[in-house]
Formats: structure tokens, C-alpha cells, sequence
């Protein structure tokens, strides 16, 4: 490529040989079937080389296609485009009356690009956010299109698929009515005697927050829809002023706290669209291990936290419900979420990274596929059992491996 391309977080430069933006689906389609090796790049926000083709590969994006966002208020469905960010999305849902069930801590992600990685938002009763998908439209390796719905048999791979069956340009959602969310934030929460099952199930979408400096956690982020009764929290006390999960950045860059009811896209994101979401200058790691495992997994962090913290800017923790995708972090079981927001500084990062999964491989800790982990690949193959079919689904819908680069390559293949 002539100018440097790199993701969000800058600590990746894509290696691809050329980046393409087609105007049309038939200009698409062409390049895919006369290109060897292709990756899409969504909207750059993973923290590893999951989109990158490779320096003989093709980046393709989709922005410069029809930015699609059809909904239909009947069936309560929409069909957004596969290059749409979710800010856009919401705000289109939104207008009609209508909403999604969950979103991420930040609206500015791709749709196409968030479910291929299995992103979720939190919540013990809510799916990751390809939960939501009923249809996934493909441009496949030689150039044709596949649509793969709910009934199909190949379904349960095809949306959660890290960008390995070819390129998805357009995703049908489901959609439920409107409804009005309430964020509240607490501060100081013990981890001593905490009852983490009846906190994460608290409202609708529960968030804990520490640095790991101390034990415990420094905030806890509740988001009540309005239309269901409240639960109390009587375990910390209310927030006296807005905050930032990043204790140096400025609150104004999040959603509305103090129980100001407002709609779902403006309160499910911790941050806002126009802002910075995070701190920007970060790393991330994210594992999700089995919900009932979580206050264990919690105390053998705790053990290590005087290694986490100096090199941490934040951790949170959060619910993901099971799902059925194959390639799914959440992959059958109910799921607790253990984030690290660290500082942006790779050498001090990874050491602390491998001792984290060293303390969370006792629990079958999965990845999520879009941010920094070491985990070899041997030990990830033996956390998907569907891993079979998914390869059998990739190969027979690319024979020759054109959506396949080193890093999905060497999770598939065991000799690669
Ligand atoms: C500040 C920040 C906050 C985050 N918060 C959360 C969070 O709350 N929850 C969470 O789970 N994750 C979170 N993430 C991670 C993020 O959601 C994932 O990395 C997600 O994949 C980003 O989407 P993207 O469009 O930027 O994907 P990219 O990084 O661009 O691509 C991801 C993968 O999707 C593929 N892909 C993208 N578009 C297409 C397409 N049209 N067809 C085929 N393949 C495609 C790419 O090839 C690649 O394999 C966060 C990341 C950042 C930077």
C-alpha cells in the first residue's frame, strides 16, 4: 500500500499489498474473484492482526459502498450494510420506534465487523451482539452470493466467522419496540463476601470496574430499563459525580449517569459517538470463562494484582448469555467477561498478559478474537468444540482458502 494503514489503537500496521474501496456490489464481487487473498477491514477497532490479509493479500473496505439501513416496522427486522457502524445504525432503529437488545461500551464499531469477532455489550440474559443476526449476505470466494438464515444448517458459523467465509455485505437483525434505559454508577464495591450472580443480575446490564490496585472494585455501572421493575443495590453507595471508567479522562466523553432515563443507543455504550471512546492510548484483553466460575476467576486475579496494575488502566468485568455460533466466545455457556484496558505499551503488556491467561486456564478462559491474547492455538482448538464444522463450512465455501490469513489460519489448521 502506498500510505501506512493501521488500526485504532495504532499498535498494528496492516502488511496488505493493496486496499480497495468498490463503489458497487459487482465491482466487489470482481475484485474478490480475481484477488488470491482478501480480508475485510471493518472499522479497524481489534487489537490484532484478525483483519489483516497479509503483504500479499487485499484489504478491502466497504465504505465507499451504499451505506444501507432498511427497516421494516412490521417485521421488526433491519438490513444494514456491511461497512455500517453501529452510532449510524442505532440512531436509524431508533427513528423508527424501534431498538436493538445490546450494544458495545462504544457505538463507533462496524455491525459486520463486531459480530465477526463475537463483540458483546453486558447483561446476564443478553446474547453477544450476533445473537441478534437472523441473515447474513455473502460474497463468497469466486465472486457469488450466498445468503445464510436462521433455518440453515450452517447458520450457527456464519456470523460469528472472524471474516474466514467471505465478505459480508449486508446483515438482517432482529429488532425489538423502543425502550428507555437508566444508567447509575456506584462507587467501591468489596470482593470479599460479594454475591457476583445476584450483583451481575441486578439490571439489565450490570458493569464492575477496578484497577487492581486495591481488592475490590471502584465503580459499578448499572443500566435499568425503565420498563422493568428496579432492583435495589444496597452494596455501594452512588456516584456524586459523573465518571469515567478511566479515572483520567474526562467524564464528559460518557453516556448520561445519575438515573436520567434516556433512550437505549444513548445509555447501553458507556461512551458517546462524538468522543474518544476509552482512553485511546491503550491495549485491550479480553477472556470470557464459564458465569459460575466468575467469583473464582475474580480471587485469582486478585492473587496477581500487584503485576496487573501498573501496567493496567482499567479492568471491567460483565455477562455475556450463551449462544449457539461455533467460533463464539460465549459458545454454549453462560459467560463472565474479564477485561483489561492496559497501557499502550506492548513489551510491558504481554508478560502480564501470559500470566493473566496462566491464572484464568484453570477455567477454559476464551479469548475474545479481537483484542491482544497469547493463548497458543493447540490450547484454542480444544475450547471450540464446533470447530470441526466450522472448518468443513470454510472449505467448502473457500475451497482455496482466499478469506484465510495467519491469524485465522493458524487457529483452523493445525499445521499451518
Ligand atoms: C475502544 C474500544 C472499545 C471496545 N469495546 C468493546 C466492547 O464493549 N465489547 C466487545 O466485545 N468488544 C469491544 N471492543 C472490540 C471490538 O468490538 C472488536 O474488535 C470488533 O471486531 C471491532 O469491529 P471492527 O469493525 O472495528 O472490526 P475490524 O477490527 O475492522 O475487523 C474485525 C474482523 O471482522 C472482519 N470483518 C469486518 N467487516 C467485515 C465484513 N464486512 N465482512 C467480512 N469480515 C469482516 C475483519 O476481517 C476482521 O476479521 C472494543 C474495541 C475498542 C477499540
Amino acid at each position: 500500500m502506498t500510505q501506512t494503514l493501521t488500526n485504532w489503537a495504532g499498535n498494528i500496521t496492516y502488511t496488505a499489498k493493496e486496499l480497495h474501496r468498490p463503489h458497487s456490489l459487482d465491482a466487489l464481487a470482481t475484485l474478490v474473484a480475481d484477488s488470491a487473498k482478501v480480508r475485510v477491514l471493518g472499522s479497524g477497532h481489534s487489537f490484532n492482526e484478525v483483519a489483516d490479509p497479509g503483504d500479499d493479500g487485499v484489504l478491502l473496505s466497504l465504505t465507499a459502498l451504499p451505506p444501507a439501513v432498511d427497516v421494516d416496522t412490521t417485521a421488526r427486522t433491519v438490513r444494514v450494510a456491511g461497512g455500517v457502524r453501529y452510532a449510524e445504525l442505532a440512531r436509524r432503529v431508533h427513528g423508527h420506534g424501534l431498538a436493538l437488545h445490546n450494544m458495545a461500551s462504544l457505538p463507533h464499531i462496524s455491525v459486520a465487523g463486531s459480530v465477526a469477532t463475537g463483540t458483546h455489550g453486558s447483561g446476564v440474559t443478553n446474547g453477544s451482539l450476533a445473537t441478534a443476526v437472523r441473515e447474513v449476505e455473502l460474497v463468497t470466494a469466486d465472486g457469488s452470493t450466498v445468503t445464510i438464515g436462521r433455518d440453515d444448517v450452517r447458520f450457527d458459523g456464519a456470523v460469528t466467522s472472524l471474516g474466514a467465509l467471505g465478505v459480508v455485505t449486508a446483515l438482517t437483525l432482529d429488532l425489538e419496540p423502543d425502550y428507555q434505559v437508566a444508567q447509575h454508577v456506584f462507587t467501591e464495591l468489596p470482593l470479599a463476601g460479594l454475591d457476583f450472580e445476584t450483583v451481575a443480575a441486578s439490571a439489565y446490564s450490570v458493569s464492575l470496574f477496578t484497577d487492581w490496585v486495591r481488592p475490590g472494585f471502584r465503580q459499578v455501572w448499572l443500566k435499568r430499563r425503565t420498563d422493568q421493575a428496579p432492583a435495589e443495590f444496597p452494596w455501594s453507595a452512588p456516584a456524586t459525580r459523573a465518571m469515567h471508567p478511566v479515572p483520567s479522562m474526562p467524564a464528559g466523553n460518557c453516556t448520561q449517569q445519575f438515573g436520567v432515563p434516556g433512550p437505549w443507543h444513548e445509555r447501553l455504550p458507556h461512551f458517546r459517538a462524538e468522543f474518544t471512546p476509552s482512553s485511546g492510548a491503550e491495549l485491550q484483553s479480553e477472556y470470557l470463562l464459564p458465569r459460575p466460575d466468575a467469583l473464582a476467576a475474580l480471587h485469582a486475579l486478585d492473587a496477581i494484582r500487584e503485576m496487573i496494575a501498573p501496567v493496567l488502566q482499567v479492568c471491567e468485568v460483565r455477562t455475556v448469555a450463551a449462544d449457539r455460533q461455533w467460533l463464539s466466545p460465549a459458545y454454549g455457556r453462560d459467560s463472565v467477561a474479564l477485561h483489561f484496558t492496559w497501557v499502550e505499551d506492548t513489551a510491558a503488556v504481554l508478560p502480564v498478559v501470559r500470566r493473566v491467561e496462566e491464572a484464568l486456564d484453570p477455567f477454559d478462559a476464551r479469548p475474545h478474537w479481537g483484542k491482544v491474547f497469547t493463548v497458543p492455538a493447540a490450547v484454542l482448538r480444544e475450547r471450540y468444540a464446533r470447530l470441526g464444522e466450522f472448518r468443513a463450512l470454510a472449505a467448502a465455501l473457500d475451497p482455496a482458502g482466499k478469506f484465510t490469513n495467519a491469524f485465522v489460519g493458524a487457529f483452523l489448521h493445525p499445521l499451518s
